[in-house]
């Protein structure tokens, strides 16, 4: 029995967008059906919309972008480039004991990385010429999955009824999936006692293209420069406090803002909504069954202080990519089988987790008010920041 398709995706945010591009613009995977299940497809952000929701992308991100043809959709005031990074500890200063300064200038490269707004960033992927031309938009959501072993083949039900077959299931449907609890994959969760609040802001010192993060002792803060001159703002912190952050007047947010900052940026003047999120580490303890892979968030969630989630799943969409090219090539009648998605699990598990695990402990070592800590961590960041080579290995594993 021939499928409807040969890969479907469920969920089409900015790490299913991006595999079913790469997949869509793969010359060795032309002659496969591709298509993608999203009740909440992107539409074109109008001019001037800011969406409060921005991510870090780095160098080897980017480059992966540019493979799915959403980079190249970007305009170049819709990318707001850092060219250095500051962190310090609250116990220290920005520019002084108990920080570290990382910057371009030192790497060759212009800059460190872009900050790009998620809508933007997900309609430029719906927009490459590969997604438009080879990909399949399905409007609904997954209900249920019955996988049939034997034949290889994989029943995906949609919430509008639909009944459609795939040889293989990829899962990219967030942290929350439910293709992996259909799929029955367990997962290993913890949930932070903090959320993040987000924002933009206008400040009365200019950003200077530099991406700061303060961490305080309830979670860090952290400022992203976008290109309008205004900044984004990810404050973690605890749940009651981000309730009490979110529903307070703006003048009180904004004097909350600046004595959390330090003064650093001068006085502080909200510049768009205010949301909360939850913050969670979870990973999934398989990324396969037969017939079935997970890609993202729907394999691991991580803490965004470093802002590594979604070059993480940008990550997996290359290595599955790459992968079934290869899979396709050497086995034709049975790329989808479960070897070829071991290869890829053994591939991005090992990656994720170690960066799961680093994120993790940054997070638990600056989180705390311990006075010997904070002697350590304030001690730590200055050996590092005086070490060139400390920093440049940072900078490379921070750009993928
Ligand atoms: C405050 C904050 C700041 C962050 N900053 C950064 C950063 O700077 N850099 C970085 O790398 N990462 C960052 N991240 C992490 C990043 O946002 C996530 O890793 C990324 O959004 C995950 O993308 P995804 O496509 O895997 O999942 P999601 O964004 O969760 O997308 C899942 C998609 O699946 C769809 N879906 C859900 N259920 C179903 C279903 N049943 N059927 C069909 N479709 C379904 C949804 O509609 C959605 O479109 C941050 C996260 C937070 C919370």
């Amino acid at each position: 029995m021939k499928p409807d398709y040969d890969i479907l995706i469920i969920g089409g945010g900015l790490v299913g967008a991006c595999v079913a591009g790469l997949l869509a613009a793969s010359r060795p995977l032309v002659s496969l059906k591709i298509g993608v299940v999203e009740a909440n497809p992107p539409s074109q952000p109008p001019p001037g919309d800011l969406d409060i929701r921005v991510s870090a992308i780095s160098h080897a991100s980017q480059a992966i972008l540019r493979k799915a043809g959403g980079w190249q959709q970007l305009t170049p005031d819709q990318l707001s480039p850092y060219v250095d990074m500051v962190v310090w500890d609250a116990s220290g200063q920005p520019e002084g004991k108990g920080s570290i300064h990382f910057s371009a200038a030192t790497t060759g490269e212009p800059d460190l990385g872009h900050i790009v707004e998620n809508r933007r960033l997900q309609w430029a992927l719906y927009s490459a010429p590969a997604f438009r031309e080879r990909v399949v938009l399905l409007r609904a959501s997954l209900a249920a999955l019955s996988f049939d072993e034997g034949q290889g083949i994989t029943a995906a039900t949609l919430s509008d009824g639909r009944r459609v077959t795939a040889r293989l299931i990829v899962g990219a449907d967030g942290a929350a999936s439910q293709s992996r609890s259909l799929a029955g994959i367990d997962v290993s969760a913890k949930r932070y006692d903090q959320s993040a609040v987000v924002t933009h802001v206008r400040t009365e010192r200019p950003h200077r293209q530099t991406a700061w993060q303060r961490f305080l002792p309830a979670g860090p803060l952290a400022f992203l420069p976008l290109a309008d001159g205004r900044s984004s703002i990810v404050w973690s912190t605890g749940h009651t406090y981000a309730d009490q952050l979110v529903a307070m007047p703006t003048e009180d947010f904004e004097r909350a803002l600046q004595v959390a900052s330090d003064g650093v940026f001068g006085a502080i003047k909200l510049a768009a909504p205010r949301a909360r999120f939850p913050l969670q580490l979870m990973h999934a303890r398989e990324y396969c069954r037969p017939g079935f892979v997970l890609v993202g968030d729907a394999a691991h969630a991580v803490h965004p202080l470093a802002g590594q989630g979604v070059n993480l799943g940008f990550a997996d969409c290359a290595a599955l990519a790459e992968t079934l090219a290869e899979a396709l090539q050497a086995s034709p009648a049975g790329w989808a089988d479960r070897r070829w998605l071991r290869r890829y699990e053994r591939w991005r598990k090992r990656d994720n987790l170690l960066a799961l695990t680093v994120v993790d402990g940054i997070g638990r070592l600056f989180s705390n008010d311990d006075p010997r800590l904070r002697f350590f961590r304030k001690a730590g960041l200055d050996v590092l920041d005086r070490s060139a080579l400390a920093k440049r290995l940072l900078i490379s594993e921070a750009s993928g």
